[in-house]
Order: structure tokens, then C-alpha cells, then sequence
């Protein structure tokens, strides 16, 4: 118990303090699912937080120390948690408890002494639902052509990046990437075969950076943008010039292209320190200024904004 899982069935957190119970809630569900079971709603709690997220959870309302109740709010008010699928089993059978329950948050609600195929019943229910909405989530932050993450997900990265690095006081680099004379390719190779092109240099993109942090992303069009945590200018100069090169290196061809005979990109970085004076969209528009720059000099090339927190530091 309480091992990493061995196999991707979904899991179910079992919290109850009936050892008897959480004996026969096991026995019906582990045919199905990974079954993790806590004794007391600390327990469980402390399971959540240090393991990782069940996909579902029966929860015993009465409990002694912390009732199940007070287990839902505490979940519920976290941002980690607060999706997790709770259902309440109970023995006490009237209204207001159930109500109580789908008041803070529960989906379901299952009455002691629990018949088999009910709690299988009702357990399959919400398994379905929260694996479909977790795929929507998912397909909501990828972009629909190239697979890799979208803008939306691009933006809601950036942000929690750039609070991280403001609390640490690290560098964030930005870079913007964009496909050199991509008109001219589709005018004359199609469509088609455009979006094949962009799916190959999203695949590019979306391998790069090395850190938990670092994010690639679809921007929109032909364009592309990654954020590297805690790199500096140079750093990021060193990841920018190897994504240029990885992108020619697909060698798509690309007659029409007054850089070269194949596909190739430029790229805009820019390095700030986040800080009252340095916001995220000044970091936006340095990195924006370098990409013009670096197509002005004849694309296929990297430019690094001229102002950079690290100027200050020097
Ligand atoms: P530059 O080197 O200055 O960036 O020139 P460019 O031709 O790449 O830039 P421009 O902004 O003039 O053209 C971008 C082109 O990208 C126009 C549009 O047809 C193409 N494009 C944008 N999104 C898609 C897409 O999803 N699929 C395909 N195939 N083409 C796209
Ligand atoms: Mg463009
Ligand atoms: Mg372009």
C-alpha cells in the first residue's frame, strides 16, 4: 500500500476510519483500480499532499479528530486539489447530510451498508467523467495542428514562471521564434504542406529546454515562443542558436527563401529579472524588438534584446 502505481488504472483514495470498511471498499474496487486507503481524514490529507493526486475519493463522513467534512473544505480550498472527486459514504441516511456534503463540493454520495454493484455503479461514473474532463483540460492547452502547447497554455506558464522567478530573484528568458519567409512556402509548396512544415518545427520547439520550468508553445500562425526559467542572456543565446540550427538541420526544403534551400527560422531573446521596474511585458517586447532585429539582419539568425538585467550586474 501507498507505492507508486504499477500500472495506469485510475486511483482511488479510501478514507475511512473502519478498518473493516476500508477491508470490504478494497476488496470491491482493486479488480478495477489502484485502491490507497487512509485510516483518518490527517491521513489522508498528508497521503494527497506528499504523494501524489487519486483520481477519486470515498470519503467516511464521521470520523473521529477530523470528520470528512472538514477533509472536503480543506481539499477544496486548495488549487492542487480542488478537482479531485470526492464521494461521501456515510451512515447516517438523511437529507441534510447529503446536502451538507453537496454543498461543499462532493458529486456522490453512498449510504452504509454499501451494496456491491452501487459502489461499483457510482465509482465508474465519476472515474468516466473526470478522465473526460481530464482530457478536455489537456486538449484545451495544446494547439490543434502541431500537438504542442498553445498560447493559453503558453500564458498561464508565463505567469506562474514569472512569480517564481520575482520570489527567487532568477533571470526569465523569453524567446520569440518566428519561420522565415513562410508565405512564400505555402504560396508555392501549398498549404499542406505548410502545416506539415509547422508540425516539424513545433516538434523542434517542443523538445526545447531542459528545465521543469522551460515551456514551448505555439503562438499563433508561423510563430512560436518559449520561456527558459532561470537562464540568463548567454544561456539562452547558447539555447536559442541550437533551436536555429536543430530547424535548418530538418533540411525542409525551401526554394523560395531568399536566407537558403531550406526551412529556417529567427529568433528574438530576451533576459530580465523580474522586479517592480521589469514586468513581463516589457520582457514581451524585448524579446518582440530582438525577433525584428534578427530578421532585419537576414534572418536564419539569433538577436539578443540590447538591454538585459544582467547590464545592471556587470
Ligand atoms: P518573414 O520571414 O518576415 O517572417 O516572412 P513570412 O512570409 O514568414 O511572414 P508573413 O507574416 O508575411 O507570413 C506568414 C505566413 O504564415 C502567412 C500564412 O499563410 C502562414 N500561416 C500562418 N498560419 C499558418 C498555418 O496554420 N498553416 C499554414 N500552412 N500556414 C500558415
Ligand atoms: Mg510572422
Ligand atoms: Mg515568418
Amino acid at each position: 500500500m501507498n507505492q507508486p502505481p504499477t500500472s495506469l488504472r485510475p486511483l482511488v483514495l479510501l478514507v475511512d476510519d473502519s478498518i473493516i470498511n476500508l477491508r470490504v471498499l478494497d476488496k470491491i474496487l482493486s479488480p478495477d483500480y489502484d485502491v490507497r486507503t487512509a485510516p483518518s481524514g490527517t491521513a489522508a490529507l498528508e497521503m494527497i499532499h506528499k504523494d501524489y493526486l487519486p483520481d477519486l475519493i470515498l470519503l467516511d463522513v464521521i470520523m473521529p479528530e477530523m470528520d470528512g467534512y472538514e477533509v472536503c473544505r480543506i481539499l477544496k480550498e486548495d488549487e492542487a486539489t480542488r478537482t479531485i472527486p470526492i464521494i461521501f459514504l456515510t451512515a447516517m441516511d438523511n437529507v441534510d447530510a447529503e446536502i451538507k456534503g453537496f454543498e461543499l463540493g462532493a458529486v456522490d454520495y453512498i449510504v452504509k451498508p454499501f451494496a456491491k454493484p452501487v459502489v461499483l455503479a457510482r465509482v465508474r461514473n465519476q472515474i468516466l467523467l473526470k478522465q473526460r474532463t481530464d482530457m478536455l483540460e489537456k486538449l484545451a492547452f495544446l494547439d490543434g495542428l502541431t500537438g504542442i502547447p498553445n498560447r493559453r497554455k503558453f500564458e498561464e506558464h508565463l505567469k506562474d514562471e514569472w512569480q517564481r522567478a520575482m520570489r527567487n530573484n532568477n533571470p526569465v528568458s523569453l524567446m520569440m521564434i518566428d519561420v522565415d519567409h513562410f508565405k512564400q512556402f505555402n504560396d508555392h509548396y501549398g498549404h499542406g504542406a505548410g502545416d506539415d512544415c509547422l508540425r516539424r518545427v513545433a516538434r523542434v520547439i517542443g523538445e526545447t529546454g531542459n528545465r521543469p520550468g522551460d515551456l514551448g508553445a505555439r503562438y499563433g500562425g508561423e510563430e512560436f515562443i518559449c520561456v527558459l526559467q532561470n537562464t540568463n542572456a548567454t544561456g539562452a543565446f547558447f539555447v536559442a542558436e541550437q533551436l536555429r540550427s536543430a530547424v535548418a538541420g530538418l533540411a525542409v526544403p525551401h526554394a523560395y527563401s531568399s536566407v537558403g534551400p531550406v526551412v529556417t527560422v529567427s529568433i528574438g531573446v530576451a533576459t530580465l529579472i523580474p522586479d517592480h521596474r521589469h514586468t513581463v511585458k516589457r520582457l514581451r517586447e524585448l524579446a518582440d524588438e530582438a525577433l525584428y532585429a534578427a530578421k532585419e539582419a537576414g534572418r536564419n539568425r539569433v538577436s539578443v534584446a540590447s538591454f538585459c538585467a544582467e547590464d545592471e550586474t556587470l
